[in-house]
């Protein structure tokens, strides 16, 4: 999978990148993530990306020509998808993370400022994802939070297969939320570690979590049921 982020901060998808099993993905080749300064499009001798909107009103708006330029100049694969991250698109979830992990290639547009101009929507037709109701500054947070979500359904991702299987929402939205882990020490603070987990019989461990699960479910989540 390879992941184009264009974006005006591409330090801060970077830095994230970085670290821990994103790092170790990328350096597996399984999966790759560049990133494209849409300033670096600018056509302005002041490389300006933003300007104030039309009709008046408070804020910036990002400007089409930066942003259509910084997309036409990243090269498409076959199967991609191109995504405007937005408060205003399809809300993520665990299903989409797994239908995006299909792809072969996503391309991530991250907004900043008021938003963007609205022939860069007319214009590209991209698919729109919110990361939930609420409004963040930029959308390089929901773009890590969408490459995260989507690489954890990548085969070899995680090192092996078997703990995306069991993570919370992992049987889709019907699922149930993950049973609760322990590790060592067997106490701590006077709270002790289930008996079942200790005595090695398999089938009685995967009962009691499954239990646990959806204990865990029923009362956290009734709307999952
Ligand atoms: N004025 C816009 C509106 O009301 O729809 C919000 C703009 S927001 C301040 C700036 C950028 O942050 C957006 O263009 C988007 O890329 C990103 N963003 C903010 N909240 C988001 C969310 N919940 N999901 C995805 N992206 C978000």
């Amino acid at each position: 999978m390879i992941y184009d982020v264009m974006t005006l901060f591409p330090e801060i998808i970077e830095g994230y990148c970085s670290y821990s099993i994103i790092k170790r993905a990328i350096e597996n080749k399984i999966i790759d993530v560049k990133t494209h300064n849409i300033r670096d499009f600018s056509l302005d001798k002041h490389k300006k990306v933003d300007d104030t909107p039309y009709g008046g009103g408070g804020g910036m708006v990002m400007m089409c020509q930066p942003v259509f330029d910084c997309f036409n100049s990243i090269e498409k694969k076959n199967d991609f998808e191109f995504i405007m991250l937005t408060p205003q698109g399809e809300k993520f979830n665990q299903n989409l993370a797994k239908e995006l992990s299909q792809k072969d290639q996503i391309i991530l547009l991250c907004g900043h400022y008021e938003g963007y101009d609205e022939r860069i929507r007319l214009g590209l037709k991209p698919r729109e994802i919110s990361i939930g109701d609420y409004v963040l500054t930029g959308g390089e947070l929901p773009a890590l939070i969408l490459i995260d979500a989507i690489s954890r359904n990548i085969p070899n991702f995680l090192g092996f297969d078997k703990c995306a299987h069991n993570d919370s929402f992992s049987q889709g939205l019907e699922g149930y939320l993950e049973y609760p882990h322990y590790t060592k020490p067997r106490e701590y603070n006077g709270m002790i570690v289930p008996d079942v987990l200790l005595n090695g019989n398999h089938q009685e461990i995967e009962n009691f979590r499954k239990d646990e699960s959806v204990k865990r479910t029923k009362t956290r989540r009734p709307d999952l049921f």
